[in-house]
């Protein structure tokens, strides 16, 4: 007997229902390959869309900045974490965004948690789309205000509810711009009226949206024209951008008033020095290079052309770089997952509770790290892998 019998009877029972998650060291390698398990593959796992990670600019821009200030901040923001490389990133991040100001954070969860929770009142009632980022759950949990949950092909029922919520002091729609795990995008425009003829205030997540969407990278608040219509903007510097690090934009009194409230950056040390300076590059090669954006989609389109040939069915509402392939069941895809190690390639196999239960899948994310060759080769190796029904 050991005080932790019921914790090892727990993992069992995620072992037998195959949702038991392992551990892996990933080593990244140059153009997109991993190494991992002794085995070299290549990467469609990733959220590295622009694939800045491993980026020359990046990692000159990193080191130089390690040379002056060392390797931790030392100190949250607010006591004397906050350098001028975080000055200079909040100034990029809110001229890119085309706000007043911006506000950083340890990562785009401690954004998304530490915002919301600071911006909602437990008097308020909060609407979640049933797909948002479990981050964003979470901010509104603890905001302990009511949570409402829509499906977003439903939002009929949101704007029933919203009618209900008229008496609460403010009403909060709160979404995932880019779906994360479905890779489809939220129908802004519609929130934005919903939000304007029922007086609810719209937060939106754009961590694959940054660096991935709009004509300028600005994300799908861009590409929808939503911009002035939605009232906080969040984003990471995670994906698209290669780094670390969550943020925020909008007014300046918002931003004075997260940085005296939101507990997430006040209490947590401030982001390294070096990853602001890598940041502050990455903004700059998108601002140079809006292309990169246009290729990216050129890419994810020649997927979607692959797999319609391999008669590979994808849901049509997959816009961007995130392709779901849904298998259902969770011991076939990770069955399908290990036969495509075994052929060199690494994809997210997604299962519960990431994902509602029997709607398991692969995560294929493309990037620029991929050319066309990969990018076909996966799709024929998908297409034997999932037709023959590895079981
Ligand atoms: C990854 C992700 C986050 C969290 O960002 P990190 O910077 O990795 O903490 C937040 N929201 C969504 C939708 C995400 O996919």
């Amino acid at each position: 007997m050991s005080r932790w019998d019921w914790l090892t009877a727990a993992l069992q029972r995620l072992d037998e229902s195959q949702l038991r998650r392992k551990q892996h060291a990933s080593r990244p390698l140059p153009n997109g390959g991993c190494e991992r398990d002794g085995r070299r593959l290549r990467d469609f796992a990733n959220n590295d869309y622009l694939n800045l990670a491993g980026d020359e600019r990046l990692r000159a821009a990193a080191e130089s900045a390690l040379k002056d200030n060392g390797v931790g901040a030392r100190a949250s923001a607010l006591i004397c974490g906050r350098t001028p490389w975080h000055e200079c990133l909040e100034q990029r991040l809110a001229a890119f965004e085309r706000q007043p100001a911006a506000l950083l954070f340890p990562t785009g969860m401690a954004a998304n948690v530490g915002t919301i929770a600071a911006l909602v009142r437990a008097e308020d009632v909060v609407f979640c789309d049933r797909f948002n980022h479990a981050s964003l759950v979470d901010g509104c949990r603890l905001s302990g205000a009511r949570l409402r949950v829509y499906r977003h092909d439903a939002l009929d029922k949101l704007e029933q509810e919203l009618t209900k919520a008229s008496d609460a002091p403010r009403r909060w729609i709160v979404t995932d711009s880019v779906f994360s795990m479905d890779g489809d995008l939220a129908p802004l425009p519609v929130l934005c009226d919903l939000a304007e003829r029922y007086r609810a205030e719209l937060i939106v997540d754009e961590a694959h949206g940054t660096g991935v969407f709009g004509p300028t990278g600005r994300g799908v608040c861009e590409m929808m024209h939503v911009e002035d219509r939605v009232a906080v903007r969040i984003g990471t510097l995670s994906k698209a951008l290669g780094c670390l690090g969550g943020f925020v934009t909008g007014p300046q009194v918002l931003i004075d008033y997260l940085w005296n409230t939101a507990r997430t950056q006040m209490f947590s040390t401030a982001l390294p020095p070096a990853i602001c300076a890598a940041a502050v590059a990455a903004i700059e090669i998108i601002d140079q290079q809006p292309q990169l954006m246009a290729e990216l989609q050129s890419r994810v389109a020649s997927f979607h052309e692959q797999l319609a040939t391999h008669h590979l069915a994808v849901p049509t509402s997959a816009r961007g770089p995130i392709v779901p392939i849904l298998i259902g069941d969770a011991a076939r895809t990770m069955n399908i997952a290990a036969r495509l190690e075994e052929r060199g390639f690494l994809v997210g196999a997604i299962r519960p509770p990431t994902v509602p239960q029997g709607t398991a899948r692969l995560r294929v994310t493309i990037t620029l790290a991929h050319d066309d060759d990969a990018i076909n080769e996966l799709a024929a190796a998908l297409a034997e892998t999932v037709q023959t029904g590895a079981a």
